[in-house]
């Protein structure tokens, strides 16, 4: 029974120490703390109010979040700081240098049936003033005003974009703009387009007005359209996933960054 009880208090001893160790171990992580957290605001993890935003704009783009409205409220700040900084441009121009060098590598047939699909809004326009002025996603669109700005014809060059536009149609590689924008924003999108520094494509690509079905059923549709047409979709950019799903997605497919909205 001494035995024991001897075995029980060297146990609770061991405990103790190893107790005492982890607590000394642990104060010294909360003293190191305030020297990492001073980085946050670098970093960008925007998380003043509990929400991960980094954590949750990475699910965003890897399309593991899907059928979002909005974004956290709390991320609004750290989204205006992302899309206004030099952090969107820099993610955007990774893919575009992406893009280059698997085009320049490909071998092209000569006979100009080579093309590229691009989606429009926040692919090769970008919508930011718009989104600037309302929360940055963090409201639920709204059509009506959204569409009020789109017909403006105000939208901004996304200038990677433009690099590889620009690019392929140097390689010989025709870009074909592919777009939700309904057939009644033809003449706006154009100009839009053109004042933007766009020029040269071989096709621009509007939904039928009262198109019923998903962006992707859409979108594939189009694309086997071109296909049956002799074309050879080589690539295919947007910012949403429901750009580059569906069959047949094109040669190799490039995702640019988009936190703002989502469109399944
Ligand atoms: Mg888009």
């Amino acid at each position: 029974m001494a035995a024991a009880a001897a075995t029980g208090r060297l146990v609770l001893f061991v405990a103790l120490v190893a107790g005492s160790a982890w607590a000394a171990q642990k104060e010294e992580h909360v003293a190191t703390a305030p020297a990492i957290h001073a980085l946050r605001p670098l970093l960008g993890s925007g998380s003043d109010l509990g929400v991960p935003c980094d954590s949750w704009r990475l699910a965003v783009e890897a399309n593991n979040k899907r059928n979002w409205k909005t974004l956290p409220a709390s991320c609004e700040d750290y989204l205006g700081h992302y899309m206004l900084g030099e952090h969107y441009r820099r993610d955007s121009a990774v893919v575009v240098d992406e893009a280059i060098t698997y085009a320049e590598g490909l071998e092209l047939a000569g006979n100009g049936t080579e093309v590229w699909v691009f989606d429009i809004d926040e692919t090769s326009l970008s919508n930011l003033p718009y989104y600037a002025k309302h929360g940055f996603g963090t409201k639920l669109y709204n059509a009506t005003s959204f569409n009020e700005y789109v017909l403006e014809g105000s939208a901004l060059v996304l200038p990677e974009t433009q690099r590889l536009f620009n690019k392929l149609i140097s390689l010989g590689i025709k870009p074909v703009f592919l777009t939700g924008r309904t057939e009644d924003k033809r003449a706006i999108t154009v100009a839009n387009l053109c004042h933007q520094g766009y020029s040269g494509w071989m096709e621009l690509l509007l939904k039928p007005i009262g198109f019923k079905s998903t962006a992707i059923v859409y979108k594939s549709g189009e694309r086997q359209k071109l296909q049956d047409g002799g074309y050879i979709i080589v690539g295919n950019i947007g910012d949403q996933w429901s750009d580059i799903l569906g069959v047949p997605e094109g040669g190799r497919t490039f995702k640019l960054p988009d936190p703002l909205y989502y469109i399944g």
